[in-house]
């Protein structure tokens, strides 16, 4: 196996956290976990499990720890599946720490420096900036027809009143002004919801991302589990080196 130095990480991207959705879900795992720290601490916790990769037969590597030596000290190590259950497979099976601590270092210098975090930040401003920008430009057009369609219906109710035509000749068109005009309300509101959706979420990236960082930081192994996907799409390890692939930007 090659150093360490010479292992490989591909490409330099951000995550894509962006996506407000996943990033909800990560943020209440977060909380819960937080509320329920304490429990399940038993099992032992791999940080990549489910992202390792064999790089010489493309079967996946899960954790395994064992007693080791004369002092029977525990040995962690992620080993290709094929060979564990003699399908041929050499690779050779890979230490743990080595690949946590190689994945965790790449992440803390690449995405949670102070540089990564404001590019984070800017990245994500303009991405609500512009999100805001085309929904006020949305809220304007409907506001206007929401006008005009209040118009049409108390111009549809004065002409029955002046007039004294029957409500009947109207009615089809004063329904449909009707329903057009609650469809719009709807719209309206809906516009509204989506704003403040993103007002809230860029706040709340900047925090989750410190927290990640101190998470990283300090090595708390399975609170990293939990936002460790949102980083590190997959993790190959060849018989000479490794080579971590991170989530792409989103675009
Ligand atoms: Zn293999």
């Amino acid at each position: 196996m090659k150093p360490e130095e010479e292992w490989i990480v591909v490409p330099d991207g951000l995550p894509a956290i962006i996506d407000v959705e996943t990033f909800n879900k990560a943020q209440a795992k977060m909380v819960y976990n937080k509320k329920n720290s304490g429990q399940f601490k038993t099992r032992e916790v791999y940080l990549l499990s489910g992202l390792v990769e064999c790089g010489e037969c493309g079967s996946s590597m899960y954790g395994n720890t064992r007693m080791c030596g004369r002092n029977k000290s525990n040995y962690s190590s992620y080993r290709c599946s094929s060979r564990a259950n003699h399908q041929g497979c050499v690779n050779k099976e890979v230490r743990r720490d080595y690949i946590d601590n190689y994945v965790l270092d790449e992440l803390y210098r690449r995405l949670f420096s102070d540089m990564s975090i404001r590019k984070l930040a800017a990245m994500l401003s303009g991405y609500n900036q512009k999100k805001s920008a085309e929904s006020s430009g949305e809220l304007t057009k409907a506001n206007a027809e929401l006008e005009e369609t209040t118009r049409k219906i108390s111009s549809i109710v004065q002409l029955v009143t002046e007039s004294g035509i029957s409500i009947e000749t109207v009615k089809d068109e004063l329904r449909r002004q009707e329903d057009r005009k609650r469809f719009i309300e709807g719209y309206i509101q809906e516009l509204g919801m989506k704003n403040r959706v993103a007002a809230i979420s860029e706040e709340a990236v900047l925090e989750l991302l410190n927290c990640s960082k101190d998470f990283v930081r300090t090595r708390n192994i399975p609170e990293c589990r939990n936002f460790i996907n949102s980083y590190i799409e997959k993790v190959v390890v060849f018989g000479d080196r490794v080579e971590v692939f991170f989530q792409g930007a989103c675009a």
